[in-house]
């Protein structure tokens, strides 16, 4: 599926840039930026967010999400929601709307749906694919005596698909959004990495905005999105700290995945362990994307 996550991580770039064109100064142009970009990817069944993520043990879909504005520290974030198709979309309305910063599972439906966003039904959000993909897991499972067996959860093989935008603005504001289905054949209730603030995504106009992907575990245990922004505000490039804070995964936990970060001046660093990870990025000056680069 390398083509289709190449066109959609460049479908999101150019929603991401839109917002970005069109903003007068004033608005938070960056934060718009990432949820609209996330939104792009939650909407494309490629990947593991919204509908087409990966399913849990009992074969349905919960979903995570954070957003966070480097300019105020404002966050939003939901945990194993069910009925949301963008659930970056609540998360944005939590931070904008709420004096809380993270609302899970049916409290988290009830504030999106009181705050205009509409509920689906868990099944609108499973695709056959992904039916396939579990029964396949499960029967391999099965196929070694433990039904709670994880065929290899340190393989980095094993598509992690989560989705994540980092944005800059005119003003000089920095954002960060990460959305995802979790791991495949996770426990109902698991929560992963994805929407942990300093985990999965974090953002600070003093130092840098960061989002990761990757298997949840190792890097929920590193605060893996702040440490690497410890870096930067440190004084090191992002270029360096994405690559260090891959290393650091694997060497500390021996855990895979990547990251995408920004700083406020428009430096920026890719960096994944896995063969592959799909990014694309652009800036006034130049376009690119691919699945292979890192570093
Ligand atoms: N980081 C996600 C989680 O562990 C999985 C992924 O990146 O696909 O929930």
């Amino acid at each position: 599926m390398v083509e289709a996550h190449i066109r959609g991580v460049g479908n999101a770039l150019a929603a991401g840039w839109r917002v970005l064109e069109r903003a007068g100064s004033g608005r938070c142009a960056a934060l718009d930026a990432v949820e609209e970009a996330v939104v792009v990817m939650e909407d494309d069944e490629t990947f593991d967010a919204g509908r087409g993520s990966f399913l849990n043990r009992d074969g349905r879909v919960q979903l995570d999400a954070l957003i966070m504005d480097g300019a105020t520290l404002r966050a939003g974030g939901v945990g194993c929601v069910e009925r949301l198709r963008n659930p970056v979309r609540a998360a944005r309305k939590i931070l904008s709307e709420s004096p809380h910063l993270y609302f899970v599972g049916e409290g988290a439906e009830r504030f999106a749906a009181q705050h205009g966003l509409p509920l689906c039904k868990n099944e609108d959000l499973i695709i056959p694919r992904e039916v396939e993909r579990l029964r396949q897991y499960q029967a391999d499972a099965n196929s070694h005596g433990n039904e709670l067996f994880a065929p290899a959860a340190d393989d980095e093989t094993i598509s992690h698909d989560t989705v994540g935008a980092v944005a800059l603005d005119c003003n000089g504001n920095i954002a960060a959004a990460t959305s995802t289905g979790g791991t495949l054949n996770k426990a109902p209730g698991r929560l992963g990495d994805s929407s942990l603030i300093g985990c999965g995504c974090y953002a600070d106009n003093q130092s840098a905005a960061a989002s990761t992907t990757g298997w949840g575990e190792p890097i929920m245990k590193l605060v893996l999105a702040k440490w690497t922004i410890d870096r930067i505000a440190a004084g090191n490039l992002p270029e360096w700290a994405a690559q260090e804070a891959v290393n650091y995964l694997k060497q500390r936990v021996n855990g895979h995945g990547g990251i995408i970060v920004l700083d406020p001046e428009g430096h920026f660093g890719i960096a994944h362990n896995t063969p592959r990870m799909a990014w694309a990025y652009k800036t006034v000056k130049q376009q690119e994307s691919g699945v292979e680069r890192s570093g």
